[in-house]
């Protein structure tokens, strides 16, 4: 079975719903660095709005430890909100206490409300069930239906994700809706050459995808930090670049793996190194160096000239694309060619690109592409990951019940 949109609620006039948003945005103070996720979240709440519910939205940010915390407070978050969604939006300042139930209270039909950082209740993230399910308890008693669509949590078996939908009237909204039909043109029968471009900083992190993905791309393309490992496994030397020395077996046994199944694994050739981890005192050194003949006393902080070149070319005739973690460390200019070489690449091909991940997607942006050139931009790093590895995501499963 899959599950509905919201329109399987039937009738929402007049009726509390809560919606289940990602709203973790980067804060610098109280101040919203990058309001992405707000962006991605305001057409569901609009549509419900519209359709006269009383919209209850909830959401975490960061990681308060269970319980209140000011630096973690979704108020700035609420003001945002509410300019983008173009009417105010009622702020509780708890999740299902008092402050919450007079706001939602107060609420008329098409009224919007948000609840205090969900977090900050030690049953949210508990993996006792019992306390979660009381926490989820409270929630559900707040509203009479649920809209997950919160995509970048739906991964978490979290009491505001999983508990509450299986005690409410529950739908999958449009974010949520629209980042599984992506996901699904990649896994079921994408269109071919499908190219595949992991980087970013730990390999670890994305073994399982290039485990389940290896079966499915044409091509993979390797960059980033975790590069490393693999020109480790192929038997060179990597300097005091970032490394991660358990895993080099695995990745010696991907390579093989590819080769025996003709899939193409292209590896950097040419790597931007320094000789220090960029800092905000120091001004970088940056010089290209062989894949091959890293120094000793060298870190590799991006792909050189030459490989950015060959990925761009390997891209070209992609009818799917699939991108999950940065080429270098671009928060730094001098290290950012690489990245913005692979996006580039992305924006000029002629079929779906998807860029997945924070970083990824927060790259992007501010190296100052047009997101609507890309295909998608995922709002879910670790739930993108996920899928693609082939796990269920639990926030999904609980409304295809
Ligand atoms: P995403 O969030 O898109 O999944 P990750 O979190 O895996 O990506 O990785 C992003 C981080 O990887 C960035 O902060 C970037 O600076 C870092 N990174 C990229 N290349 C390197 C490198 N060669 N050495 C160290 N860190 C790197
Ligand atoms: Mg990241």
């Amino acid at each position: 079975m899959s599950a509905g949109g919201i329109e399987t609620l039937g009738d929402l006039r007049g009726k509390r719903v809560l919606v289940r948003s990602d709203l973790n945005v980067p804060l610098d103070g109280d101040r919203i660095t990058d309001d992405g996720r707000i962006r991605a979240s305001v057409p569901t709440i609009r549509r419900l709005s519209e359709a006269g519910a009383r919209v209850v939205v909830t959401a975490h940010l960061g990681r308060p430890k269970g319980a209140p915390d000011p630096a973690y407070s979704l108020a700035p978050v609420a003001a945002r909100l509410g300019e983008l969604l173009g009417r105010p939006v009622a702020f509780a300042e708890d999740t299902v206490g008092p402050s919450a139930r007079r706001v939602v209270q107060g609420l008329g039909d098409g009224d919007v409300a948000l609840l205090e950082n969900v977090r900050f209740n030690e049953g949210e993230t508990s993996k006792d069930e019992r306390v979660r399910g009381a926490f989820a308890d409270d929630l559900a008693s707040l509203v009479d239906a649920f809209v997950s669509d919160g995509f970048g949590v739906v991964h978490r078996k979290q009491a505001s994700v999983y508990d509450v939908a299986t005690r409410l009237p529950s739908a999958m909204g449009a974010l949520v809706g629209a980042e599984i039909d992506v996901l699904r043109r990649l896994t079921v029968d994408p269109e071919r050459p499908f190219v595949v471009v992991l980087g970013g900083s730990k390999v670890s992190d994305k073994l399982g995808v290039i485990d389940n993905l290896l079966g499915k791309a044409d091509k993979l393309l390797i960059g980033g930090g975790m590069v490393f490992t693999f020109l480790k496994a192929q038997g060179h030397e990597v300097g005091k670049s970032l490394l991660e020395e358990d895993q080099v077996e695995t990745c010696r046994r991907y390579l093989t793996e590819a080769a025996e199944r003709g899939v193409q694994i292209l590896l950097p050739t040419d790597v931007v190194v320094d000789t220090a981890f960029p800092s905000g005192d120091q001004e970088p050194t940056p010089r290209v160096v062989a894949a091959d003949a890293i120094p000793a006393d060298a870190l590799g902080l991006d792909i050189g000239p030459d490989s950015a070149r060959a990925f761009a070319a390997a891209l070209s005739d992609a009818k799917t694309v699939f991108w999950n973690g940065p080429m270098g460390v671009f928060e730094v200019p001098a290290f950012a060619e690489g990245t913005r070489a692979v996006a580039q690449a992305l924006t000029e091909i002629d079929g779906l690109s998807v860029v997945g991940g924070g970083d990824s997607a927060a790259a992007v942006r501010t190296l100052g592409f047009d997101e609507a050139s890309f295909g998608h931009i995922s709002t879910g790093g670790g739930a993108s990951l996920e899928y693609l590895e082939g796990k269920v995501l639990p926030g999904i499963a609980v409304l295809e019940r």
